[in-house]
């Protein structure tokens, strides 16, 4: 039996109880944490909160190494499509804050820096991992090495991105907290993470494509919203979002949910086919200061 590490929610301070034991059949290593990494239903052992049904991962006690040392070349070729959605996720972030100065915080290889700078925002990341830094760097985006710790606290932003992110960190309440420092008085964020009370992430149980190594704090709307309300964040708006995906890319994780004798391998025009899909299994949501 492995170690059961004790430890309140980190949302409502709660006790937490086992749900699922630790499913990591090789081992961890960087790869693990790969943005692209195909094996769902694998990860650290996962509680729950008594009280406010949170999950998360109280064995991995520290995970931010990991991503420093991350390469994820799938990542690099996905770009085409992860720039669509980059695109789409700033659409919406648009109608509530038009411009201005933007943070992207885990910004990868800086699509959405991209994306926000063709849109007018005078618009910057931060990225923990080296590799991925270097890749937005080679593109002449404005992209720094580490994470919000890094920037100074002075530093203000009319618009924060925090895509895709919540979910990996230990101190999910931190986080949002720095995000609300670094809010100018009027300044908005935009958070987009999983919704494990999904209908998909309700029936495919553990075997959700979230269901990751990387992820060690699973969201739903009530704990989502009760984050923010720790943190000061108020939302004021809050939606499915939809992604981008090539047919390859859906082909290929769609089949691992079959035997491997039924698997059918995908075809070319898979790869350069890009549809949009909504699996209404996201939540965005869109904060501000609350009042204090
Ligand atoms: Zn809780």
């Amino acid at each position: 039996m492995e170690e059961e590490i004790a430890e309140n929610c980190r949302i409502c301070d709660n006790a937490t109880r086992l749900k699922w034991p630790t499913y990591i059949p090789d081992g961890l290593d960087s790869d693990c944490f790969a943005i692209t990494n195909a094996a769902y239903g694998q990860t650290s052992a996962i509680f729950e909160c008594n009280s406010c049904g949170f999950r998360q991962c109280n064995n991995l006690t520290e995970v931010l190494s990991f991503y420093e040392e991350l390469e994820d070349p799938g990542y690099e070729a996905g770009r085409k499509e992860r720039s669509l959605q980059a695109a789409a996720n700033l659409r919406r972030f648009a109608k509530f804050k038009p411009g201005g100065r933007l943070l992207d915080v885990g910004s990868g290889i800086g699509m959405l820096v991209e994306e926000a700078l063709k849109m007018g925002y005078e618009a910057s990341g931060v990225e923990p991992s080296k590799w991925l830094q270097q890749q937005a760097s080679s593109r002449n985006l404005s992209v720094i090495r580490g994470t919000l710790d890094d920037i100074s606290e002075t530093e203000k932003f009319d618009a924060i991105a925090l895509i895709d992110v919540v979910e990996h960190v230990l101190k999910p309440i931190d986080l949002l907290v720095q995000i609300r420092n670094h809010l100018t008085p009027d300044g908005m964020a935009m958070v987009v993470t999983p919704d494990c009370k999904s209908f998909f992430g309700r029936i495919l149980g553990r075997k959700w494509w979230h269901y990751r190594v990387a992820h060690i704090g699973y969201f739903d709307k009530k704990t989502l919203r009760m984050a923010c309300d720790n943190a000061g964040l108020e939302i004021i708006d809050q939606k499915r979002p939809g992604w981008y995906f090539t047919v390859e890319y859906l082909w290929v994780r769609i089949m691992l949910y079959f035997p491997k004798w039924l698997r059918i391998p995908s075809f070319a025009w898979m790869s350069r086919t890009v549809i949009p899909i909504n699996l209404r299994d996201s939540l965005v949501v869109i904060v501000r200061r609350s009042e204090d």
